[in-house]
């Protein structure tokens, strides 16, 4: 697999195409397959000891598991990079994995800040090794990429948060600036 960053004077290889990015607004970048979630998180998601391993997909008419992924051309390399790094890499390190849960842990390890029977909070900005920066720009680049394409199949996208995180989600992930 090429690892060039989405300028039309790469070289394309079978996964890419020449196209609009997305974030950055590039007219000619070379598009990469996007993925909704994070490719590292539908890994994740995969039950092996199950006869069907595969995570399920829900429709409006059907649930049905299956290995089956969108992967639209939406976004350059550079820009898939950038929401690697500032969101999605710090997230899947510290989400549930098997056998380990690592925001859990850094969490069992601090007071929270208010306790009722079945609920404990904790101002994350307080505790070091929480990237709050990393779970914010996670979260918005989601609703963000929900609001930019069809994900559903049957080429809706449905209501006025999604309209609205597709204009101003954009500049809150970094548009045309460069990645940290
Ligand atoms: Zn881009």
């Amino acid at each position: 697999m090429t690892h060039d960053l989405g300028n039309s004077d790469a070289t394309l290889d079978r996964d890419s195409r020449i196209g609009l990015c997305r974030l950055c607004l590039n007219p000619s970048a070379n598009l990469r397959q996007s993925h909704y979630l994070p490719k590292g998180l539908y890994r994740l998601l995969r039950d092996e000891k199950s006869p069907n391993p595969n995570p399920v997909l829900l429709t409006e008419r059907l649930a049905v598991s299956t290995s089956k992924q969108l992967t639209p051309y939406l976004l350059c390399g550079l820009c898939e990079k950038r929401l690697s790094d500032n969101g999605e890499n710090w997230v899947l390190q510290h989400c549930p994995r098997r056998g380990s849960f690592t925001l859990a842990t850094i969490l069992d390890a601090v007071s929270p800040s208010e306790v009722s029977s079945d609920t404990r909070v904790y101002l994350a900005g307080g505790i070091p090794k929480i990237d709050t920066a990393a779970l914010a720009y996670f979260a918005i680049s989601i609703f963000w990429r929900g609001s930019i394409h069809a994900w559903n199949q049957v080429g809706a996208i449905s209501g006025k948060l999604m309209q609205s995180a597709s204009t101003s989600g954009r500049p809150s992930i970094g548009g045309a600036a460069t990645p940290r």
